[in-house]
């Protein structure tokens, strides 16, 4: 059984793509940290908590983490929320922590309003800018890179270079894909990625890709360095408290909630 006040909407909103065995699975998770809490119905938190633990890991509160390893990872979560925040129109922000769940160090987690089937290329260049946000954050304070960022900066390219290569997003090489890749259907995944272009054609894509990357990424710094005092604040609160939710970060942000509506 439920508590009677979940709202399922906002378990949805955190599960896209996931599916029918995804979420029977989640609700066994849920089930069973209710149990373990003796608990006889499942509230919200046992859900977010299944939820996370389906999407993230399980969390390491265990592993030593350093003063300076935390206070890195602070800034690089802070960083992609902020730039998230910063831009209009992108995916609202759920959760930011710095508790470390399986790989990773810290998580900044943003849910879809609503589910996507097709993404414009502003959504697309805006997530390759919140994605580098972490990198530039560490730029811009810590003076020096950490590994961190390697997974951000390989989705950024990745989605830089379907752009020009899958998608005909670059006006530089205009509606053309490049590349011809030949999925063998039955195992469903891709197998091999022909080269269907000239040297020539290579390096304009080598170029166009890594363009998009730098702009994106001066972007994120120009955001992050206009507003580098919220970036303190932020990386601050997130480091004595772990874990931040949207109300918790609008009011560090000073953003003001939305008024209730008249009853
Ligand atoms: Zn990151």
């Amino acid at each position: 059984p439920l508590e009677p006040d979940i709202d399922l909407s906002i378990v949805a909103r955190g599960t896209p793509g996931f599916s029918g065995a995804d979420l029977e699975n989640l609700v066994n998770e849920a089930a069973l940290y209710a149990a373990r809490q003796n608990k006889d119905k499942v509230s919200l938190s046992d859900l977010e908590f299944a939820k996370d633990k389906v999407l993230m890991g399980t969390e390491r509160r265990s592993m030593v983490i350093s003063d300076e390893e935390k206070r890195n990872t602070a800034y690089h979560e802070g960083g992609h929320a902020l730039v998230a925040k910063l831009i209009p129109g992108s995916d609202p922000i759920h959760k930011v922590t710095i508790i470390p769940r399986g790989r990773a160090l810290g998580l900044t987690q943003q849910l879809p309003v609503d589910e996507k089937h097709a993404y414009p290329s502003s959504y697309l260049v805006n997530n390759i800018t919140i994605l580098l946000g972490g990198r530039a954050a560490e730029e811009l304070v810590l003076e020096d890179f950490t590994t961190g960022a390697g997974n951000d900066i390989e989705r950024a390219t990745e989605i830089a270079r379907k752009m020009v290569c899958n998608w005909g997003m670059s006006k530089e090489m205009g509606p053309l894909t490049f590349g011809k890749t030949e999925e063998q259907v039955f195992l469903g995944r891709e197998i091999a990625t022909h080269k269907n272009y000239s040297e020539e054609t290579a390096e304009r894509i080598d170029k166009e890709i890594s363009r998009i990357v730098t702009e994106n990424y001066d972007r994120a710094k120009k955001l992050l360095s206009d507003n580098i005092d919220t970036l303190h604040r932020l990386s601050q609160r997130l480091l004595e408290k772990e874990v931040l939710n949207a109300e918790e970060i609008d009011e560090i942000m000073g953003i003001q909630p939305p008024a209730e509506e008249p009853q």
